[in-house]
């Protein structure tokens, strides 16, 4: 008995797009997502497509039309609400772009709740092209099946960053200076939390002086070797997610 083929194949595109959505709402779709669904995945009337509106969660929808310039969608049902993610927030500091680009796609990955760009002095970067970092997560959340997208800052300065900080969040400072046992110091720590991280360059001394000052923070380290800035935030946010995020669950 041949098995029924999975409802939605599990290869049905995934995009988010503007919402809310909801069932029985025609989706009309053009430019580059109309392009991916047509020349690239090559829907049809019938096909399903994963749609994400960021705010009610993801729907189930099915191409209606796929003509050469757009595809229509209906939106059917809704397979999964807007996820929780944990309460973690990534802070770092603006690296050259492609390096960046790396720490904004890993973050969305590894499922990070809010990302806030950082200027510290030493950054060679000086800002960032908001269009560009939106797409960026954007496209990590549908390859890695979010159905809601992360917050995303603008940049700010780091005096403005600890002088406005959120009362009852935690702020762990990787410091390559040296600092607590980062995984000791995650479990130890319940509630809110974020991890800041430093440029190419590092916080300059009085940059950590300033920070080591801040009643949220706590300096740790992320072991015996200098890493580079988007390491320190991937390695950084996955170890968080390991000890106290939502890797420590049975999925
Ligand atoms: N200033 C350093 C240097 O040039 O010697 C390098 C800075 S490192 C490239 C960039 C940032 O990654 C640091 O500011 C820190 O936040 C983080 N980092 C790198 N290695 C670390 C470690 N072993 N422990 C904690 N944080 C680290």
């Amino acid at each position: 008995m041949p098995a029924t083929p999975a409802w939605p194949p599990k290869s049905a595109p995934r995009l988010f797009v503007p919402g809310p959505l909801a069932e029985g709402a025609t989706i009309s779709l053009d430019g580059g997502q109309a392009h991916y669904l047509g020349k690239v995945m090559r829907v049809g009337p019938g096909d399903a497509v994963i749609l994400c509106d960021d705010a009610t969660g993801e729907w189930l929808a099915r191409v209606t039309e796929a003509g050469k310039r757009d595809v229509v969608l209906l939106a059917e049902t809704l397979p999964r609400p807007p996820e929780s993610v944990p309460d973690f927030w990534l802070c770092p500091a603006l690296l050259k772009k492609d390096r960046f680009d790396l720490v904004l796609e890993k973050a969305t990955e590894l499922g990070i709740a809010h990302i806030r760009p950082v200027l510290t002095r030493r950054c060679v970067a000086d800002k960032l092209n908001p269009e560009r970092a939106r797409t960026i997560v954007t496209e990590a959340a549908e390859q890695c099946a979010r159905t809601a997208l992360p917050a995303l800052a603008e940049p700010v300065k780091l005096d403005a960053l600890l002088r406005d900080w959120p009362e009852g969040r935690a702020l762990f400072f990787a410091d390559e200076a040296g600092g607590a046992p980062a995984a000791a110091a995650f479990a130890a720590h319940s509630g809110p939390a974020a991890l800041l991280v430093g440029p190419e360059g590092g916080f300059d001394d009085a940059e950590r002086a300033a920070i080591r000052a801040h009643p949220a923070a706590q300096a740790i380290t992320l072991g015996p070797r200098i890493l580079r800035g988007e390491t320190a935030a991937i390695g950084g946010l996955a170890l968080w997610m390991g000890v106290a995020g939502d890797w420590s669950a049975a999925v």
